[in-house]
């Protein structure tokens, strides 16, 4: 067994947050190690809507998540965290010296003086359509997510579901794809009430089909590769579309895996933690991000982000006891040349 890498702090998760803790940590002079289970650091933002505008982070009127993904890791380089990606975190156990061990898929194992659970909503997966033979297609013509959207110029694109990834997708699409099929099994979409607005006008002006009320039936293809999608309505009426792409986004199920089995305290499906430190109901592991919950929390890149300051400082007398923190302001402290 090779010997545990030896930090000051263990991240479990390598989203937006996980990748803002290391800054935060950084600057108090932690070094940290970073587990993601994806091979791209971003969690959700490089998994689920690369190119799509985010306009509520401070100072960045607007800007692409996977642009918000480059800048956080840039803006973390200069504290030389080491990342692990393509594993996922299996065990967390304390030593004998009050230090945590994490264990990983791949059989990395990180000793550290404290961990940071930054790791969203779990290890998520999406939700898919219980169709037959639709291993076959996925990742190929059927897909979950979208990282690149002009893979999909001049195809025709069946977008099955009612929420925001479906209506956010489907007005994206409108100009791009030689066609656009929003198959819904209700009339009413519950996506926000703007999205819904764009959906009818680009449904009026024919750019987007409105397939509804019909649920995904089955596939027709070869090799991988779709040639119709076939929809019935709850009466058994069943309708074929000729489509080249099928994106299914019937949501995420969210699965905490072997944060589960930590003994935090939980809260429904959340970690429940100290909205001043960070700190979960175990002394050494915080946890931050979309997966930490407290009374009013705001499920937001920024609160997350505010968290992971709010930890960095809580872990400094763990991870150095017997130093004095003095509360400095980065224009004050500086960054490391990266
Ligand atoms: P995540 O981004 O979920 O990252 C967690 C990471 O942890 C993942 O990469 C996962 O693989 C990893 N992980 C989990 N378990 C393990 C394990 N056991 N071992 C190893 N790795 C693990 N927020 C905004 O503030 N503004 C917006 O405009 C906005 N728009 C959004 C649009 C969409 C379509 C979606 C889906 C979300 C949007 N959000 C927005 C929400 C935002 O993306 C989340 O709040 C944010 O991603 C949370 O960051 P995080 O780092 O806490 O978690």
């Amino acid at each position: 067994m090779p010997t545990p890498h030896r930090t000051d702090v263990a991240i479990i998760g390598a989203g937006p947050v996980g990748l803002f803790a290391v800054f935060e940590c950084g600057m108090l002079k932690l070094h940290c190690h970073v587990v993601d289970v994806l091979d791209v650091q971003g969690g959700q933002c490089a998994a689920l809507y690369p190119e799509k505008p985010i306009y509520d982070i401070p100072g960045q009127p607007r800007i692409e998540a996977a642009e918000l993904i480059d800048r956080l890791v840039a803006q973390a380089a200069p504290f030389a965290p080491v990342y692990h990606l393509g594993q996922r975190v299996e065990t967390l156990a304390r030593q004998p010296d009050g230090r945590w061990l994490v264990g990983t898929s791949a059989g990395t194992e990180i000793d550290a003086a404290a961990v940071i659970v930054a790791a969203g909503v779990g290890a998520f997966g999406p939700n898919r359509p219980p169709l037959a033979g639709i291993e076959a297609y996925e990742n190929r013509s059927v897909f979950y997510m979208v990282t690149r959207k002009e893979a999909l110029r001049g195809k025709r694109v069946v977008v099955a579901g009612g929420g925001d990834s479906a209506l956010d997708w489907s007005i994206l699409l409108a100009d791009i794809a030689a066609k656009v099929m929003v198959v819904h099994r209700r009339d009413k979409f519950r996506g926000a009430p703007d999205s819904v607005a764009k959906l009818h006008a680009l449904a009026e002006a024919g750019k987007i089909e409105l397939v509804t009320p019909y649920q995904l039936h089955g596939l027709e293809g070869a090799g991988g590769q779709l040639s119709a999608v076939t929809v019935a309505t709850l009466d058994g009426e069943v309708r074929r579309l000729d489509a080249d792409v099928l994106l299914p986004f019937f949501g995420l199920s969210m699965n905490l895996g072997p944060i589960a089995d930590w003994g935090l305290a939980l809260d429904k499906n959340h970690i429940a933690i100290d909205q001043a430190t960070a700190a979960t109901s175990v002394p050494g592991i915080f946890a931050v991000g979309d997966i930490a919950t407290y009374p009013h929390k705001l499920k937001l890149i920024l609160t997350g982000f505010a968290e992971a300051a709010s930890a960095a400082h809580a872990i400094h007398p763990l991870a150095r006891p017997g130093e004095v923190l003095h509360f400095e302001y980065s224009t004050t402290s500086g960054v490391p040349a990266a």
